[in-house]
């Protein structure tokens, strides 16, 4: 498979090249040149499948000649071995419409450890056939920093410094990332804002006294890997639910459209999705996009879901680029205009092309709360507030009732307890195989909120590339 920018400018890569390359050269997001396609009967025949190995099959084709097929089932196995629940993303039924798919059962309770523990495997066998190595650097509020530090703990030619603002994560945040003793995990606690953290991430892309000597690397959601691995449970769910046979709906708790994205792609694989619906917080600029057109963004407002306080969202040029005629050059354009102005407006073509299968819903404070309060009195189920933002969306679509709406949920309640305590009086307590977090010793560095000093952190302690 060759990938190619959303700004076609950039070299083809394959599927090696584009998981250690992060963003395109020019500035775009690498993606698939043309998109599988399952037959109905090729679908039905992944019914019942364990799914490590249904997760290698879904991923065979982007993958290509970059593994074999017998490796890559290999790192699925691990990857997926590490979860507590041995269907990992499984299925639960809300009512006689509704469902939810629970991503949460990774090692760091985040749906984000389901792509980046196979990503931290992909790594660790394209540095070692290359000889080289890799030194990842982020920034991080929360969740993203311990789901990639626990996915690369321990990995051969792998290094990760993660920054986080010190005294402004949660005790719960900090411990799942400092307990993790492993040689070539660097956490580092700054004097600052989270902001102030990733203006020094971004600056050590751009230092070339560091680039001359290290490959850095991000985990964020523009890696194409990672979008590929979350293609998978779609594929799970829809055959739980009857696929090929029966149609799908799915509501996705939207930040950085990573995650929904990825249900396009099982869409334009064959898949038969009904609906994909955008859920946003208060931080709606995604809904208004898919409204009425207008992608302009504004100030952050904090939520009890952090994840998805976002102003922009990363991934929206792979969708704007697929459905608007994969035209590189006129995507460029409008993506430099929108980044003088931080406003722009989807052209006709995109807003069709977007409104076949997309459709969106925000929530407010109060409706997440009710959203937590509804699962909870006539389920039994304990939501996050991400997964009840998913849950209202999917209760306010307008569909044909037969089919079943599936709301993903991204993080386990216990991570978010006391915005769970205050809609439900339930306070979630942590699953046992995380329950001694507060008693493991705790490791990071401590440095001032000055560039240099973190700069000179890092090389002292990095690998070089080569
Ligand atoms: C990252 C995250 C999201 C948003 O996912 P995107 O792929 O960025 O849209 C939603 N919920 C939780 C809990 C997350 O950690």
């Amino acid at each position: 498979m060759e990938y190619i920018s959303t700004r076609g400018a950039a070299p083809r890569l394959d599927f090696e090249g584009v998981t250690l390359a992060g963003l395109a050269s020019d500035g775009g997001l690498y993606s698939p040149r043309e998109w599988p396609h399952f037959s109905e009967d090729e679908i039905a025949a992944l019914r019942g499948l364990p799914y490590p190995e249904l997760a290698a099959r879904v991923m065979q084709p982007f993958v290509g000649d970059s593994l074999t097929p017998a490796r890559l089932r290999e790192l699925c196995e691990t990857a997926y071995g590490r979860f507590a629940h041995k269907a990992v993303t499984p299925l639960v039924q809300l009512d006689e419409r509704h469902w939810v798919l629970e991503l949460f059962h990774g090692p760091t309770l985040a749906f984000k450890d389901v792509a980046l523990q196979l990503l931290g495997l992909l790594f660790e066998d394209f540095l070692a056939r290359r000889e080289e190595n890799l030194t990842i650097v982020g920034a991080t509020s929360g969740d993203t920093g311990s789901a990639a530090i626990d996915a690369v703990a321990g990995r051969e030619r792998v290094d990760v410094f993660m920054l986080h603002p010190r005294g402004r994560v949660s005790d719960v945040q900090r411990r799942q990332m400092t307990t993790v003793l492993a040689p070539n995990v660097h956490n580092i606690a700054i004097d600052g804002s989270f902001d102030d953290a990733q203006a020094m991430v971004k600056r050590m892309f751009a230092d070339q006294a560091l680039t001359s000597r290290f490959r850095i690397g991000a985990v964020n959601s523009i890696n194409w890997a990672r979008l590929m691995a979350q293609v998978v449970y779609y594929f799970a769910a829809a055959l739980q639910l009857g696929a090929p046979g029966r149609k799908v709906a799915f509501s996705v708790p939207t930040g950085n459209f990573g995650d929904v994205f990825a249900g396009h792609v099982a869409a334009r694989m064959g898949l038969p999705i009904e609906r994909l619906i955008v859920a946003t917080n208060v931080n709606d600029i995604l809904h208004r996009a898919l409204t009425d057109g207008d992608y302009s963004t504004g100030t952050v407002t904090p939520t009890a879901a952090p994840s998805m306080d976002i102003q922009v969202s990363s991934n929206f040029e792979r969708l704007l680029f697929d459905v608007g005629g994969r035209d590189g050059a006129a995507l460029a354009e409008q993506m430099r205009g929108f980044e003088t102005t931080r406003a722009m407006r989807l052209t006709n073509a995109q807003r069709d092309g977007v409104a076949d299968l997309f459709a969106s819903a925000r929530a407010d404070a109060s409706e997440t709360a009710k959203a937590m309060r509804w699962a909870y009195e006539n389920c039994g189920e304990v939501l996050d507030p991400h997964t009840a933002i998913g849950l209202h969306a999917a209760r306010q679509a307008e569909l044909d009732p037969a089919i079943p709406l599936v709301t993903l949920a991204t993080a386990h309640p216990a991570k978010f307890p006391d915005a769970v305590e205050r809609a439900t009086g339930i306070r979630p307590a942590l699953p046992a195989r995380v329950g001694d977090l507060f008693e493991r010793q705790e490791r990071y560095a401590e440095l001032p909120g000055e560039y240099d000093a973190v700069a000179a952190y890092v090389a002292e302690r990095a690998t070089p590339a080569a």
